[in-house]
């Protein structure tokens, strides 16, 4: 089966189950896990801050960072294309019991700090506090679209003036620091909190790294235990982690150049249009509404073929490359998408 449901379908490679089987490793609750401890270090260095945390998912990074933030009742600025808003069974209101105030206009889920501005409270003795902005980059149903940094930087600057923390979504963070060629310490420059999954296209099995200063960090890790999210001997996974920042972030080009070309195949395929403006990194949702076929048909009948596309809703479906398709994979994908479409390949 060729998997483009999402990059969290590959699986570890030999070499990084072997880096995984030589793990030193140590009580990580206790903080005596050293290649945790090593993992942090590197995450904290590669983000341009004074600490990290390993957490088991990017899910806990986020519940985390908006408990130690927030305090209940408060209220959280970020696009109505965020994974914490649609996909996270409303995490934000159980475990942090916050609201959140969603910025709905760019379909690519960036926004601007005029736009945050917008969005603000005012002052009163019957609001909500407005306390965080969260910025997810990539922007995941935005199509993967990697933020400019002339805006990032306007949204962080913007937040600050406004007493606002900022919390930064860096599931693909290495995603947009290889499409943009700008080292992933400048993306995180200006935000009080940050992570990385390591489990998307990184390619390892479990894990994501939270990274903010000291204190926040210090509170991260007392709130990670609250949720469950300590953990004994993970330096097991963590070595996982060490391995894909050493072997797997340059090749991340090679998934955004076979992003482009499963795109480009879309461009002159009759009853699919692309269903975002630009192709920046390893996402591309597409519609086949112009087929006059359901999203579901399509995707089954390409499941029947070897090919798994994601779905999102209606006509639309998504596709993700990664570590585990090669670009040859991706040309029969596009002839499988051309057959359920019944065109001819
Ligand atoms: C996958 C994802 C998450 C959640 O990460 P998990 O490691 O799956 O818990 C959060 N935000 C974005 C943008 C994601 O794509």
């Amino acid at each position: 089966m060729i998997d483009l449901s999402s990059d969290t379908a590959t699986r570890p490679t030999a070499a990084m189950r072997s880096a995984m089987a030589n793990a030193e490793v140590g009580d990580e609750q206790r903080g005596e896990d050293p290649t945790v401890r090593a993992l942090e270090e590197r995450v904290a260095d590669l983000t341009g801050m004074e600490a990290a945390v390993f957490m088991p998912s990017g899910t806990m990074c986020n519940i985390v960072a908006l408990f130690v933030h927030c305090d209940a009742g408060d209220e959280v600025i970020l696009h109505t294309h965020s994974h914490l808003r649609y996909s996270e069974n409303g995490g934000p209101a159980v475990h942090s019991r916050v609201l959140l105030n969603a910025i709905s206009h760019g379909a690519d889920g960036t926004f601007t700090g005029e736009q945050v501005i917008a969005r603000l409270q005012p002052a009163g003795h019957q609001k909500p506090r407005s306390r965080l902005v969260v910025v997810e980059n990539t922007n995941n149903r935005g199509g993967g679209s990697a933020w400019p940094v002339s805006r990032l930087e306007d949204v962080t600057a913007t937040a600050r003036r406004a007493g606002l923390r900022t919390h930064l979504d860096g599931a693909r963070l290495m995603n947009a620091a290889v499409a943009l060629g700008i080292d992933p310490a400048r993306l995180c420059s200006g935000f009080d909190s940050c992570w990385v999954d390591l489990t998307k296209g990184l390619g390892c099995p479990v894990g994501a790294v939270l990274a903010g200063s000291a204190s926040f960090i210090a509170e991260a890790r007392w709130a990670k235990h609250l949720f469950g999210g300590a953990m004994r001997q993970a330096g097991i996974i963590a070595a996982a982690g060490l391995y894909a920042l050493d072997h797997h972030i340059e090749r991340l080009a090679d998934d955004h150049a076979a992003a482009r070309l499963l795109a480009d195949g879309l461009a002159d395929m009759p009853g699919v249009v692309l269903a975002q403006e630009r192709v920046d990194t390893n996402i591309v949702y597409f519609d086949v509404g112009p087929s006059g076929l359901r999203a579901e048909d399509v995707v089954g009948r390409c499941v029947g073929d070897g090919v798994r596309f994601g779905h999102l809703h209606g006509t639309v479906l998504r596709a993700v490359t990664h570590l585990d398709v090669t670009i040859d994979q991706v040309g029969a994908a596009r002839r499988a998408l051309r057959r359920a479409l019944g065109e001819p390949v």
